[in-house]
């Protein structure tokens, strides 16, 4: 049995917020009998666009990700409505009935990802449908997709199995699987939202002037073992990414056959570190910048 899902590739997310704005169009003002009432013009995002921002100057970089229902298939909106309130539909879509569920204020607080929004002029709980009103009639995708102009947002009509073996071919993650929910939307470059990196800046001096070293060699280690290496760019910049923030030392080496070698220690707590310049070469075997 095929069932929808949604996939959302973090790295070409530019922000535009089409597929936001296209969702409201199709449900602002417009009443779906049996899929969903009407969405009010302020204050519900049923796809809501967050930001973050990781490194420091002159290193930084800014993901988006869009969020919504993941249409779970272990949806603790379904066991919270106790009956047919919210219901599954047999291809994954989770459905807020829009008359049953007048009132039931409570089913906001049900969804541990905030994606079900509180209507006061109707007295319902209200979320993104994927607009399967139209896929219903036919569509082949939702509005949001459809207005996507980079391809960060596909829809895919596959049965579990298959979309499982795409999962695992491609790296695909869901937001807190540790949820067990079960979630039908998957991520891919989540960790351009979700994990943080290391990166630093390699220098040399030239005829008295600092330049910037291109194809030094960064090898990052934890404990004994090096994890993972790189080579500087045209920048000198060298960037190890999709690290955990969770309390791990590191230790960054630095290295090139002709200008020598440096290393330092790094904790990477809860935010991305940019380490500044490093100089090779002479007497200036040290790390030149602070840690941010
Ligand atoms: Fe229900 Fe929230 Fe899961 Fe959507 S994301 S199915 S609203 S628990």
């Amino acid at each position: 049995m095929k069932k929808w899902n949604l996939v959302i590739d973090v790295a070409l997310c530019e922000n535009c917020n089409n597929c936001a704005l296209a969702t409201k169009d199709e449900h602002i003002g417009n009443d779906f009998p049996g899929y969903a009432a009407p969405q009010p013009r302020h204050g519900h995002h049923w796809i809501e666009i967050k930001r973050r921002i990781r490194g420091s100057d002159p290193m930084v970089d800014v993901a988006y990700l869009p969020t919504t229902c993941n249409h779970c298939d272990a949806a603790p909106c379904i066991v919270a409505a106790r009956d047919e309130t919210i219901r599954k539909r047999s291809d994954g879509i989770v459905i807020i009935d829009p008359l049953k569920a007048k009132g039931r204020r409570d089913l906001v607080h049900s969804c541990p990802y905030g994606a079900i929004w509180w209507n006061e002029e109707l007295q319902l709980p209200q979320k993104w449908i994927f607009e399967v009103h139209l896929l219903d009639q036919g569509w082949r995708q939702p509005r949001g997709v459809q207005a996507c102009p980079t391809g960060a947002m596909r829809s895919f009509h596959l049965d579990d199995e298959a979309m499982q073996a795409m999962a695992l071919r491609e790296g695909l993650e869901t937001l807190h699987p540790e949820w067990r929910t079960k979630p039908r939307v998957y991520y891919r470059n989540l960790h351009r939202y979700a994990k943080c990196f290391i990166g630093g800046s390699v220098t040399v001096v030239r005829e008295g002037v600092p330049d910037c070293l291109a194809g030094a060699k960064a090898v990052l280690r934890a404990g004994d073992k090096p994890i993972a290496e790189a080579a500087t760019d045209v920048f000198g910049d060298f960037k190890f990414d999709a690290l955990a923030a969770d309390g791990t030392s590191y230790l960054v080496e630095v290295s090139h056959p002709e200008f020598g070698a440096a290393q330092q220690a790094v904790e990477l707590r809860d935010q991305s570190i940019y380490l500044g310049e490093i100089r090779l070469g002479g007497n200036r075997e040290l790390f030149l910048g602070g840690m941010k």
